[in-house]
C-alpha cells in the first residue's frame, strides 16, 4: 500500500520556483488531513545547497538527485530522477507546480508507471483519506472533481493558488542523495538562450499589468511597463496583440497562453473575451480599464475604470511614484 506525498521541486539557474514551494506546502497541509509523509525531490547539478532551503516547508525528508548530466532539464534525465524518487519513497501522490517543465515531465512518468495524472489543480476535496483534486474545465465554466482508482496519482498544482507556508522556527529533516542512471539520456540540452522578457515569471507574478488592442500600438508598451516597474508587476498581453506582432507570445494570458492567478490583475484595453478570461479569472482582484462601459471585462472585474487606458495608466503610475517618494 502506498502512502504520502512526493513533491518535485523545480529549480532553474540555482533558484527554486515559488510555485514548487506552494505545492510542497499544500502537500504538508493535506498530509495533516489524510496522513502519510511528505518528501521533496530536487534535481539538478550542485543543488545540495538549495536542498537546504526546503526543510522549513515541513517535508519529512528531502531527496537530492545531483549530477552533471542533470544540469539542464531533459525529459529523459529528469524522468529517470523522478522515477528513482518514486521508487525510494513509494508515495500515493506525486505533486509538482503546473509549469512548462512539470507539464512535460509528470505525464511522461505517469504514463510509464500506468498511473493517472491531473494537471492544473486549483482545489482539493476529501473522501475519507483519499484526495479528490478539482480543476477548471471549459475555460473555467465548469469544474471537474477526479477520483483515483489507483495506488499512485500525479498532479500539477496551479501557481499562486495555494499558499507557500514557511516555518519561522529552525526546522530540520534528513537530506538524502538518490542515484540516477543518466546513461540513457539520448537528447541533452547543451545551451539555453533566454528570450528578453519579463523579469518576473508571468505565471508566478503576484501582480500583472496586461495590455490589449486598446493600447493602440506596440509603441505604447512603455506606458504599461512604467506601471509594472512601480508595482513590481509582470507584463501580460491579450492574444490579439500577440497575433498582431506587438509583443512576444511568452506574455500572452489566456486559453492558448499562460494561466495566471495573481493577487492583482490590471487589464488595460482588453475586452474580456472568454479565451482571455480563461487564463486570468482566478485572479484575486481584477481591475479593468476600458473606454467602453459595456465591455465584457467589467462583468468580471472587482474594480472598473471607464476611460482611455493611455491616460489612466500614466496617472496611476504617477500616483504610485508619489506614494513611493513619500515613503
Ligand atoms: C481558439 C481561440 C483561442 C484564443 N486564445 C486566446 C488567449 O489565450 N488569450 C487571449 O487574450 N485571447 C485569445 N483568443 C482571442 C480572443 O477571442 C479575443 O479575440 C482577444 O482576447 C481580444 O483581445 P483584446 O481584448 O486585446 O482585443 P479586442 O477584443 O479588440 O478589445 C479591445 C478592447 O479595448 C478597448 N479599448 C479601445 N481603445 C481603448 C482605449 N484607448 N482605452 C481603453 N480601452 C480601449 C475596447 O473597448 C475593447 O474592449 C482566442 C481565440 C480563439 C478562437
Amino acid at each position: 500500500m502506498t502512502e504520502g506525498f512526493l513533491v518535485f521541486i523545480e529549480q532553474r539557474n540555482g533558484q527554486i520556483r515559488k510555485a514548487s514551494l506552494e505545492a510542497l506546502s499544500e502537500a504538508y497541509r493535506l498530509s495533516e488531513k489524510v496522513g502519510g509523509n511528505v518528501t521533496a525531490l530536487i534535481v539538478g547539478k550542485d543543488v545540495k545547497a538549495l536542498a537546504g532551503n526546503l526543510p522549513k516547508y515541513h517535508p519529512h525528508k528531502v531527496l537530492v538527485a545531483d549530477s552533471g548530466d542533470l544540469a539542464n532539464y531533459s525529459t529523459e534525465g529528469y524522468a529517470a530522477a523522478l522515477a528513482e524518487g518514486i521508487k525510494a519513497v513509494a508515495p500515493k501522490y506525486v505533486f509538482a507546480a503546473n509549469t512548462s517543465m512539470s507539464k512535460d515531465l509528470l505525464p511522461r512518468v505517469a504514463a510509464r508507471l500506468d498511473a493517472p495524472c491531473v494537471s492544473d489543480v486549483t482545489d482539493f476535496e476529501l473522501d475519507g483519506k483519499n484526495l479528490l483534486p478539482k480543476r477548471p474545465q471549459y475555460s473555467g465554466k465548469a469544474y471537474t472533481v477526479y477520483e483515483f482508482n489507483s495506488d499512485l496519482a500525479f498532479m500539477t498544482l496551479r501557481p499562486n493558488v495555494f499558499a507557500a507556508q514557511e516555518s519561522s522556527n529552525n526546522v530540520n529533516c534528513p537530506i538524502e542523495d538518490v542515484q540516477v542512471s543518466t546513461g540513457d539520456i539520448r537528447a541533452k540540452v547543451t545551451e539555453t538562450h533566454a528570450a528578453a522578457g519579463n523579469k518576473i515569471e508571468l505565471s508566478e507574478a503576484s501582480i500583472i499589468v496586461s495590455g490589449g488592442r486598446g493600447i493602440k500600438g506596440p509603441e505604447n508598451w512603455p506606458v504599461l511597463q512604467s506601471l509594472c516597474d512601480e508595482l513590481g508587476a509582470a507584463l501580460g498581453a491579450s492574444r490579439a496583440v500577440v497575433d498582431a506582432g506587438w509583443i512576444d507570445h511568452q506574455h500572452q494570458v489566456g486559453q492558448t497562453g499562460k494561466t495566471v492567478s495573481p493577487q492583482l490583475y490590471i487589464a488595460c484595453g482588453i475586452s474580456g473575451a472568454i479565451q482571455h478570461l480563461a487564463g486570468m479569472n482566478s485572479s484575486k482582484v481584477i481591475v479593468a480599464i476600458n473606454n467602453n462601459p459595456e465591455a465584457e471585462i467589467f462583468k468580471h472585474a472587482t474594480y472598473g475604470i471607464v476611460g482611455d487606458c493611455l491616460e489612466v495608466v500614466p496617472k496611476l503610475t504617477d500616483a504610485l511614484k508619489q506614494m513611493h517618494a513619500n515613503g
